[in-house]
């Protein structure tokens, strides 16, 4: 096969010519974007890079047609090309996840996570209530039973791991809508092993009984038993939703099954399709029969007009993880992953949970002496591209915090292995340890300011050079 980069080379610059012509900054950005993502090392754990298949896929006229509905039933006339698309993504996302049915029209992973809240509350209240009273639709109730419905709407719990314990602020934060939608209350983890004690999980649940039981992490370095999560869910008669953003790629790449693959298990299952899935930026949302017809009406009820052109990207990116060598990459994440803590701990540095078995690490940067904002700043310096993220039971809060969260998924798509990951950990424990904590103006010890050793941000970035090097980002791909 001939390499697609290199075929799409010159398409690429007569793109970028043309776009200077009407705004040269833009096309000038978009340069400099991609030499910046070749020159640094992105250890972002949400972060990947998409094929250029996927990426030109994104790039077309289909951004311009209006496809309110679902296939086959639009508000629009001409969705004809619109139906294949949508349809050729849901039929990728059932097979690859053996899924029941599959919804590729959220727009990101937060709008999939609203999209199930809402699918669920119609299943779960909207649709029984209505049956009680003899009615089809909302807009055939009375004031009065629409007003009664309304309200026990916001009655609702809903149940999900904390912040703090890496779970998402979508799962029940206050701050966000999912707070203010339901009654909500969080799970953590075990205060000494860092670790999910299911036993804790389910007397919380049987005590709160929620409607809603959300599984899944943005910053958990484990995986989870769903089978578990599900027996829990359904001791107290909860819809189990799983939020796979993080993890996809590994589901998909078959590296969890059983017990970890959350597909079987939930009732829903939501995800974005541009971290470990490596696709475009975007949501799906997968579920049972059951609530198929529910999550069928995400738009126009909860979500904007479908974006075609995302979606037709998203069908070429699930295209591309029904691939065995998706399911080597897959594979190499976790096995990445576990160089990478094994290489930090072995040199030092503490771990929550003491380790990784999916494809994030979160160091806590306390072993260093330092906030999570001090370590993120030296690393950036250093070229070295990471998150501050809060740890359990964080002292810094959740704007300093005190943890890194880094991840294999970007790298791994460039090609590194054993050998890098344990290179890009040592070049880490070089920055953080030559990083010291600045005192503030008040004298009180600063979360922001910090000093790096004289030498060691060049230093390092000549180490990351070698490694980025013989690993090319979009090889074959010039723009002169
Ligand atoms: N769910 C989880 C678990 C996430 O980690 C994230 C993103 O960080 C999201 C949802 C939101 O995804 P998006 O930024 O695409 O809305």
């Amino acid at each position: 096969m001939t390499n697609p980069n290199a075929e799409l080379s010159p398409a690429y610059q007569t793109i970028l010519k043309v776009i200077a012509q009407v705004e040269p900054r833009i096309a000038q950005a978009t340069r400099d974007e991609l030499t910046d993502q070749r020159a640094s090392l992105k250890l972002i754990a949400s972060e990947n890079y998409a094929s250029l298949p996927v990426l030109a896929t994104m790039g077309t006229w289909f951004s311009d047609k209006y496809a309110e509905g679902t296939i086959g039933h639009r508000f629009y006339a001409g969705c004809q090309n619109v139906d294949t698309v949508e349809s050729v993504a849901a039929e990728h996302a059932r097979e690859l996840f053996g899924a029941e049915y599959a919804y590729a029209q959220p727009h990101s992973g937060i709008d999939a996570n609203l999209t199930a809240f809402w699918a669920i509350l119609a299943q779960r209240v909207e649709q029984p209530r209505l049956a009680e009273l003899g009615r089809k639709q909302v807009n055939e109730l009375t004031e009065q039973e629409w007003e009664s419905l309304r309200r026990s709407f916001g009655e609702q719990r809903l149940m999900g791991m904390s912040l703090d314990a890496g779970g998402h602020l979508t799962h029940g934060f206050r701050p966000n809508i999912s707070g203010k939608m339901f009654h909500q209350r969080s799970y953590g983890t075990d205060p000494e092993s860092q670790l999910l004690d299911y036993d804790a999980v389910r007397e919380q649940v049987k005590e709160f009984k929620p409607l809603v039981l959300v599984a899944g992490y943005s910053a958990y370095p484990r995986r989870i038993n769903f089978a578990t999560m599900r027996e829990i869910a359904d001791e107290v008669g909860a819809t189990l939703m799983v939020d796979m953003a993080h993890f996809a790629g590994l589901v998909a790449g078959k590296v969890f099954t059983g017990d970890e693959d959350p597909v079987p298990h939930a009732h829903v299952v939501t995800t974005t399709t541009h971290k470990s899935l490596r696709g475009p930026r975007g949501g799906l949302v997968l579920a049972t029969e059951e609530y198929a017809s529910s999550v069928d009406r995400g738009c126009p009820l909860v979500l904007g007009g479908p974006l075609s052109h995302m979606m037709a990207a998203k069908a070429v990116a699930l295209a591309e993880a029904r691939t065995a060598d998706f399911r080597t990459y897959a594979q190499n994440v976790a096995d990445n992953a576990k160089t990478l803590a094994e290489g930090l701990m072995k040199r030092g540095t503490k771990l929550v949970t003491g380790g990784t078995d999916n494809h994030l690490v979160l160091i806590d940067t306390t072993s260093f002496g330092l906030t999570g904002r001090q370590s993120e700043s030296a690393l950036l310096d250093a070229g070295v591209v990471t998150n501050r993220n809060s740890v359990p039971n964080d002292p810094n809060g959740a704007w300093y915090t005190s943890g890194v969260r880094i991840g294999t998924p970007a790298l791994t798509s460039r090609g590194f292995g054993a050998d890098e990951f344990d290179k890009v950990a040592e070049l880490i424990v070089e920055v953080l340890s030559n990083t010291e904590p600045v005192t503030a103006s008040t004298g009180k010890p600063g979360k922001a300011k910090y000093q790096l050793a004289d030498g060691v941000a060049d230093r390092v970035k000549a180490q990351s050079a070698e490694l980025l090097d013989k690993h090319p980002l979009y090889p074959g791909l010039e723009l002169s």
